[in-house]
């Protein structure tokens, strides 16, 4: 039976490295998958799913306001694929992921997405939101904290190595860098600043 899944880390947590290795298992049992992630600049289809550990593989995109269920149904209809993998999949809308819960009801393929919990303000991402309520299954994809403790928040920093504690949810090309840390170093980093 096709499931709507979730896979949910926080930043640099190799959920990339995941997702590539499971299309990656797919391909070695002749199974066809489609890659989608979000399209971060003007170029629509020019994707690219890499992870930090040096793999990468093209994928298609979504951008916010496109029907994702007319997009997969239409990619059905040139080949077979076996199963979705969307990374990124906190930039999706919720209509979005309504979308992708009736591509697994109705055309029955399965929908991996991948994607962070908390931006850097420790809010639910809306995309993430939306797959909270709607998975049929959800997996933590799991990374520490430099305690040692699990992670499950980010910060996001500036070049000297400070916390950023106000400013849109997603900031794209500035010089700023995340690191995740468990709830509690979160809070001292965070409490550090304001
Ligand atoms: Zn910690």
């Amino acid at each position: 039976m096709a499931k709507l899944y979730f896979n949910y880390s926080t930043m640099n947590a190799g959920k990339s490295a995941v997702l590539l290795q499971a299309s990656h298992n797919y391909r070695e049992n002749h199974m066809d998958t489609y890659l989608l992630t979000a399209q971060i600049d003007s170029r629509a289809g020019e994707g690219r799913i890499a992870s930090r550990i040096g793999i990468s593989e093209a994928a298609d995109t979504f951008a916010p306001g496109e029907d994702l269920f007319a997009k997969i149904k239409a990619r059905l209809a040139e080949s077979d694929v076996a199963s979705i993998f969307v990374d990124e999949a906190q930039f999706l809308t919720s209509d979005q992921v309504w979308q992708l819960a009736r591509v697994v009801d109705d055309l029955r393929v399965p929908v991996l997405c991948y994607g962070l919990r908390v931006d850097f303000q420790g809010q639910l991402f809306p995309g993430s939101a939306a797959l909270l309520a709607l998975a049929d299954e959800m997996r933590e994809v799991r990374t520490i904290c430099h305690c040692g403790k699990k992670a499950t928040m980010v910060i996001r920093q500036d070049a000297t190595g400070r916390a950023i504690t106000k400013g849109d949810q997603v900031q794209i090309g500035g010089n700023e860098s995340y690191v995740s840390l468990c709830r509690r170093h979160w809070r001292a980093a965070v409490a550090a600043e304001n």
